[in-house]
């Protein structure tokens, strides 16, 4: 099948080749089929249950296990959240976030397309999902990292053993991004790349299948993970499977808020900020690739962006364990606190059913509460040679 890529922004279609984003600057994502044929196939297992709606199939290795996530009714956090809460867990992939539902399509593209290697450029969540699930499949991969990261980091990517290139200017191998792609036979499976978002929309097909809520409410960095519940509720609404897409509410952290800022201020565009430190260090993002089109998402479906202080993250993150028995990120446990300032702010009632989706596992948060010595070893003068060398 040929690939269909549109712009949600402006309309324009690119068929073939493996564009990011349209001329107008926006990012892109695949077109689906009008009639897909059977949504749900449901003997499979996961995210797989959806495969006529995806552009791969199903893979071997951690892939396979990738989404299926639970979606339980937690009523002990209902008074908090001013809602009936249910919380769909994506701590349960294989490697505690949902990033391993993206990480499972664009490996398996690259299998399917005979690419060498996968690559991320990432030292969190993202990291550890595409090493692992590249990993299991026998693939190459290779991880950019910022040169001064705490080695707990190194230790928990590394144990998957990808290739670690570090860099001191993180910011301009991203601007190099493309190129250092186009020369080079890598896929790079970052934040909101159009595979990435495709593996992501299965969240909303399992929260579909499970239980339609009137509201779903999910932390944003990049906001890929956003535009990709967007775009699953909006295909489901486009083969008559709902009438209304559900509110969609973004949280951020007021250390890192430049989409909830934009929101506020009524822009169309999201402009970088400054971001300080944070318990939630999986939605740190200054300048967010997708952060138009998270707004975009939250506006059309009647939802909102906004953000949470640094008080009220850690304090949720206590309540999600001692009232909810789950352990969670900060940077997940920010919906809760989202929902709760929503309620408060009248925007959602006792009356309504809300998803928060717990996007991360806390355990690997513990592990890293001594973070230990910071490394500050660079082999950034080695990228381009070492970059090189992989395709001779
Ligand atoms: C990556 C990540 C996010 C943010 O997702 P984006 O797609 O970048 O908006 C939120 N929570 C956790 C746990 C993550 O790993
Ligand atoms: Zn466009």
């Amino acid at each position: 099948m040929e690939s269909q890529l549109s712009c949600y922004a402006c309309g324009s279609t690119y068929t073939g080749g493996d564009r990011k984003r349209c001329e107008c600057g926006e990012p892109l994502w695949f077109e689906m089929p009008d009639e897909p044929g059977t949504i749900v196939e449901p003997d499979r297992y996961g995210m797989w249950r959806y495969e006529s709606v995806l552009p791969v199939s199903s893979p071997a290795g951690i892939g396979a296990g990738a989404g299926g996530t639970p979606l339980g009714r937690l009523d002990e956090l209902d008074t908090h959240a001013g809602c009936a809460v249910y919380v769909k867990d994506e701590s349960n992939n294989p490697t505690g976030s949902f990033k391993d539902r993206g990480s499972a399509v664009g490996v398996t593209h690259a299998i399917e397309n005979d690419v060498s290697w996968v690559g991320t450029l990432s030292y969190g969540n993202m990291a550890m999902s595409v090493s692992a699930t590249a990993a299991s499949v026998g693939k190459n991969c290779v991880v950019i990292v910022p040169s001064k990261i705490p080695d707990v980091r190194f230790q928990m990517i590394g144990q998957y053993d990808p290739r670690i290139v570090r860099v001191d200017d993180f910011k301009s191998v991203n601007e190099k991004l493309a190129d250092i792609e186009s020369e080079l036979e890598i896929e790079f499976i970052n934040a909101d790349v159009p595979l990435r978002v495709e593996g992501q929309k299965t969240v909303a097909y399992e929260i579909w299948d499970q239980m339609l809520p009137d509201a779903v409410v999910v932390p944003v960095a990049s906001g890929g993970h956003a535009s990709a519940i967007w775009k699953g509720f909006r295909e489901l609404r486009r083969y008559g499977k709902i009438d209304e897409i559900p509110r969609l509410y973004f949280i951020q952290v007021e250390a890192s808020e430049p989409i909830a800022r934009a929101y506020r201020n009524g822009q169309q565009e999201v402009s970088p900020v400054e971001t300080s430190d944070t318990a939630a260090v999986s939605i740190v993002n200054k300048a967010p690739l997708s952060g138009n089109r998270a707004l975009a998402a939250a506006r059309e479906s009647g939802g909102a962006v906004l953000s949470v202080s640094e008080q009220d993250t850690l304090a949720a993150t206590e309540r999600f364990a001692s009232e909810g028995g789950l352990c969670v990120e900060p940077a997940s446990a920010v919906t809760l606190a989202g929902a709760s300032t929503l309620s408060d702010r009248g925007e959602i009632d006792d009356g309504d059913d809300v998803v928060l989706v717990t996007t991360g596992t806390g355990f690997k948060e513990l592990a890293g509460t001594d973070p230990g010595p910071t490394s500050d070893e660079s082999n950034e003068a080695e990228i381009q040679d070492y970059l090189e060398a992989l395709t001779t």
